[in-house]
């Protein structure tokens, strides 16, 4: 078992080592499969309420948001001490952290989008108590929330659930986003993401949801043809600095945000969303702004974008369709769940 992290001398940056994790637990559906009918408990699965885990813990019979500590952690407390040194000028640490799952309903049978305005609120709210938790422990150096959606981003269980990685280290995407910021800043005197919203907003052709205290936009940069940022409008450099009501407005504006996604081809869109932070221990200076970001893998039902050449082995990406088309696909379909319409005819 090899289980660290080691060091990327040429991209600068952690690779978390867990070759422990290879084993876990596989209940995702089978390709073709995703359309089946679910039930709202599934007797084998491991997130459903009452059921046990490969812990050996049972999962309580919760009623609403359910958090607990990943039977599979990346990183963890418990993650080995000792560690074999290795040669020349490579480095190696403890992979210590905490994975944490969060089940955002006791429904097996339901997907983010699905849920009531009160449990989207809900869920955000515990996320802003994980937050405040995770961050404040000294080990801790970011907070990585992330929702993993679908067969095609190798999710294990249809279960609708996220996941916290609180680690060591600060996500190389992040630290790129903290340093643009702080190079914008430096050079305007002005909020990078900031003026990102002012020139959606100007532009006004890839805007998807607009609250007074939080929007949704196909970035004019996306790199993925439908991928969706949702920020609050404040800065504020993690999901705990929003007040109730800002928190309110963000849960509208993500939930219709996921509506439109869902409705584009009727199914449940496959995609990885993360919330981008700034690192724990930064200074709370207003330069870095706190937002989601939707990357959904597809292009078309059933066809993924593939990562090669330019992005896996070049790091920029390719996006064959248009922004402002992608979005006003999104914009042409209804803001209302094609689950939750009322019956045609
Ligand atoms: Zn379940
Ligand atoms: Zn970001």
């Amino acid at each position: 078992m090899l289980w660290e992290e080691r060091w990327h001398p040429l991209r600068r940056e952690w690779v978390v080592v867990s070759s422990h994790r290879n084993d876990r637990p596989w209940q995702g559906e089978t390709i073709g499969d995703a359309r089946r009918a679910l039930r709202a408990y599934e007797p084998g699965c491991y997130l459903c309420p009452g059921n046990r885990r490969v812990s050996g813990e049972t999962n309580p019979a919760y009623a609403g948001v359910f958090v607990f500590d990943n039977d599979h952690p990346c990183v963890s407390p418990s993650a080995p001490s000792v560690l074999e040194p290795p040669v020349g000028i490579y480095q190696n640490r403890p992979a210590t952290g905490i994975a944490r799952v969060v089940c955002f309903t006791p429904r097996h049978d339901v997907t983010l989008a699905e849920l009531e305005h009160d449990q989207f609120v809900s869920l955000l709210a515990t996320l802003q108590d994980q937050y405040r938790e995770l961050a404040s422990r000294p080990e801790v150096d970011h907070v990585l929330m992330f929702e993993n959606k679908g067969e095609a981003v190798g999710v294990s269980n249809p279960h609708p659930h996220c996941q916290i990685y609180a680690t060591n280290f600060v996500f190389k995407t992040i630290e790129t986003e903290v340093d643009a910021s702080a190079a914008h800043w430096d050079k305007t005197g002005r909020s990078l993401f900031q003026d990102i919203i002012s020139a959606e907003e100007q532009d006004g052709r890839r805007i998807l949801s607009r609250r007074d205290g939080a929007l949704a936009f196909v970035p004019y940069f996306a790199r993925y043809p439908y991928e969706t940022y949702v920020a609050p409008r404040a800065t504020h450099a993690s999901i705990a600095g929003l007040e109730p009501a800002e928190l309110s407005e963000l849960a509208t504006v993500l939930q219709e945000t996921l509506i439109r996604l869902e409705n584009l081809w009727r199914m449940p869109l496959p995609y990885v969303m993360v919330l981008h932070q700034a690192p724990t221990k930064a200074a709370n200076d207003g330069r870095f702004h706190f937002h989601i970001e939707i990357h959904p893998p597809l292009r078309k039902p059933g066809l993924l974008k593939y990562l090669a050449g330019p992005e896996i082995g070049g790091g920029n990406f390719l996006n064959d369709t248009s922004p402002e088309e992608k979005a006003a696909e999104l914009q042409t379909v209804s803001g209302v769940h094609y689950k939750h319409e009322a019956p045609r005819g």
